[in-house]
This record gives structure tokens, C-alpha cells and sequence, in this order.
């Protein structure tokens, strides 16, 4: 079995990919909980492995001993609060990820699969692949998931590390976050209020269930043990089909029952008008790409919603 560290393991993700791989992997996770949202207090229940710790911190203390792949996922997110608290995301997403490298350096771990993010790619209206210009980002929180790629590819030339980064594009489903789109929307819808869209609601997003993100994830792992030490890959993870706002919310609303009110708003200056995954160096590498449509995803999302809300 193959020993896992999962960081910010009490995430939306990070809880998905705990319950992926407890069966068959050594699973260990940590997260910030010291000051537990709700969401995060719902999604702890039934999670063991989960520590508390801080990724800026010497966190592998907490563990018996050292594993064989980092998944490193924890992070400040969302593209809005880059712009009140730059300096959080600063700390925490390239400091924090400094000191995960750092970690991996000094207790010889060879290993780390990262969280990226289609935020690094410059305005694209086109499919974003991977090797698309990346040289400025609409948001400072793409900027720093743009400069962990880059430390990133300086350790392991340097270093020896091994690494793979994933640009997840919009990630939904079951346990989201309380600040995306997709819980904002589901709340709003269900109390019968009127939700924003931004530019009448086109504007369009690669919608990806989270079930695919974390399969993704899985697959990734068992490949990267064999991979040449040093090397360094980036891969989309995106179910390649953007879809309005507008179709997204309209599809919440129907599997909710319930009558869609919307109010226009314009897109901030900080969110880019279109996402488009190209997931084909993906699929090439583990034989797989995102396969949840919007309709099912969205249905899992919501059956979940009705008997779960965040406070
Ligand atoms: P999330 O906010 O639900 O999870 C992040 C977790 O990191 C949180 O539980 C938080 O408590 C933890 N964390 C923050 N600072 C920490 C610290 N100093 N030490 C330890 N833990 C800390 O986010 P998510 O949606 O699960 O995203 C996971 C990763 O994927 C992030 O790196 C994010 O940037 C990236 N990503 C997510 C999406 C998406 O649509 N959800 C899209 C692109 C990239």
C-alpha cells in the first residue's frame, strides 16, 4: 500500500480524496482546524487520519513516519479573497508551499503531487493546454499557484524531487465550499432569493465533478513512484466542455424544484470570461479523463445540499 499525506485534507477535495483512497492507501491528512467552519466541522466527521497542522510549519512531526507521496492541496482559495488578503495568500500558498518542499528536502521525501489551478493561464478563449501562455494571471491567486509551479520545478531540478502538478478547472460537488458558486447558488435558489451572475451569466466555466478530480488524483499517485527522479509534469483536470453560468445555475434550480431569479452584474476585472480544459495529456498518461456530466453532477450536488447545509 502506498503511504499518503494529504494537506489541507479537510478541504473540499482534500475530504473527497480521503474517502477515495482509505481503502487502499495509507492515508494521512492534515489541515488548519483550529478554527473549524462549518463546512470544514461536517466534513472532519469519519475522517481519523485527519491532524491538526500548519503546512508553514514542521508538519510531518505529527506522523510515524514519513510517506511516500505528498498531495499537497492546502491553500488559500478563491479567486475574490486574493484581492482583500494578498498577503494571506501569499503566506500561506508560497510560503506554505516553500515549506512543504522544504519538509519533503530535509526528511527525504521524493514524491509531491500539487494542486494548480486553470487561473495560472493568461486571458484564453480557446482551449487552455497546458503549454498555453501562463506569463500573467488575471488574479494574485493564480499568481501564486503560478510561482508554486515554478519553485516547484526549481526543486526538483535542484533537488531531485519529483513532481506532478494538476490545474484543476472548477471543481463542484458534494461538500463544496461554502464561498463557490455552487453553494452560494443552491442556498439562494432554495430560499427563493435571487442570485448575481456575472455579465448576465455569460460567462463560462469548466464545470468538473469532484469525483473525477480525485479518480484523477488516485491514478496520478500510482504513477508517480515509477516516474525519473527530478522530473516535473503539469496536467489539466477539467472535464473539457465549458458551460455558461447561466445553464449552470438554471440546472441547479431544475434539480431543486425550485423558480431561478437572477440579478446581472459585471464580471470583476480579476475573473477571467472564459475556462476551456484541453485534458488530453491527461488522458494519454492514466488512461483517463473527467466522464460526470453537468446534469449528474449537479444532481449529486444537490441531493447532498438538501440534507446538508453549512451554518
Ligand atoms: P478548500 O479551501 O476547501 O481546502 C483547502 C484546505 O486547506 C482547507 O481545509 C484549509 O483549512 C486548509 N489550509 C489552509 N491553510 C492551511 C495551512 N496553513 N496549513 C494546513 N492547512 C491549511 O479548497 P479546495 O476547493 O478543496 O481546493 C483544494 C486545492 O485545489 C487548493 O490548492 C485550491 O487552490 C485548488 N483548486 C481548487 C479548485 C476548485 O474549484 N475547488 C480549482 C482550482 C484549484
Amino acid at each position: 500500500m502506498t503511504s499518503v499525506l494529504i494537506t489541507g485534507g479537510a478541504g473540499f477535495i482534500g475530504y473527497h480524496l480521503q474517502k477515495q483512497l482509505q481503502n487502499t492507501h495509507l492515508v494521512n491528512a492534515i489541515d488548519l482546524i483550529e478554527s473549524p467552519t462549518s463546512a470544514i466541522a461536517l466534513r472532519k466527521v469519519g475522517l481519523n487520519q485527519l491532524k491538526h497542522a500548519d503546512i508553514k510549519l514542521n508538519f510531518l512531526d505529527k506522523l510515524s513516519e514519513s510517506p511516500e507521496v505528498v498531495v499537497h492541496l492546502a491553500a488559500e482559495t478563491g479567486i475574490a479573497g486574493s484581492l482583500i488578503h494578498p498577503t494571506k495568500y501569499f503566506e500561506t500558498n508560497v510560503a506554505g508551499t516553500f515549506n512543504v518542499l522544504e519538509q519533503c528536502r530535509l526528511n527525504g521525501i521524493k514524491n509531491i503531487i500539487y494542486a494548480s489551478s486553470s487561473s495560472v493561464y493568461a486571458p484564453n478563449l480557446s482551449q487552455m493546454v497546458e503549454d498555453a501562455d501562463t506569463s500573467l494571471q488575471l488574479s494574485y491567486y493564480g499568481t501564486t499557484k503560478k510561482m508554486s509551479e515554478i519553485m516547484i520545478e526549481n526543486y526538483c531540478k535542484q533537488f531531485g524531487l519529483t513532481a506532478i502538478g494538476l490545474r484543476f478547472f472548477t471543481v463542484y460537488g458534494s461538500f463544496t465550499r461554502p464561498d463557490m458558486a455552487a453553494y452560494k447558488f443552491m442556498q439562494a435558489i432554495d430560499a427563493g432569493n435571487k442570485i448575481n451572475l456575472y455579465n448576465n451569466g455569460e460567462v463560462f466555466r469548466d464545470f468538473t465533478h469532484v469525483s473525477d478530480v480525485v479518480k484523477s488524483i488516485e491514478l496520478v499517485i500510482a504513477k508517480i513512484i515509477s516516474e525519473p527522479k527530478g522530473s516535473h509534469q503539469i496536467f489539466n483536470i477539467g472535464y473539457g466542455q465549458p458551460i455558461s453560468i447561466r445553464e449552470y445555475a438554471e440546472c441547479i434550480a431544475k434539480q431543486l424544484k425550485k423558480p431561478l431569479h437572477i440579478e446581472s452584474k459585471p464580471l470583476p476585472e480579476n475573473e477571467l470570461l472564459s475556462t476551456h480544459s484541453n485534458t488530453q495529456k491527461l488522458d494519454k498518461y492514466i488512461h483517463y479523463k473527467p466522464i460526470c456530466n453537468l446534469e449528474d453532477g449537479i444532481a449529486e450536488m444537490t441531493n447532498w445540499f438538501k440534507t446538508n447545509t453549512y451554518e
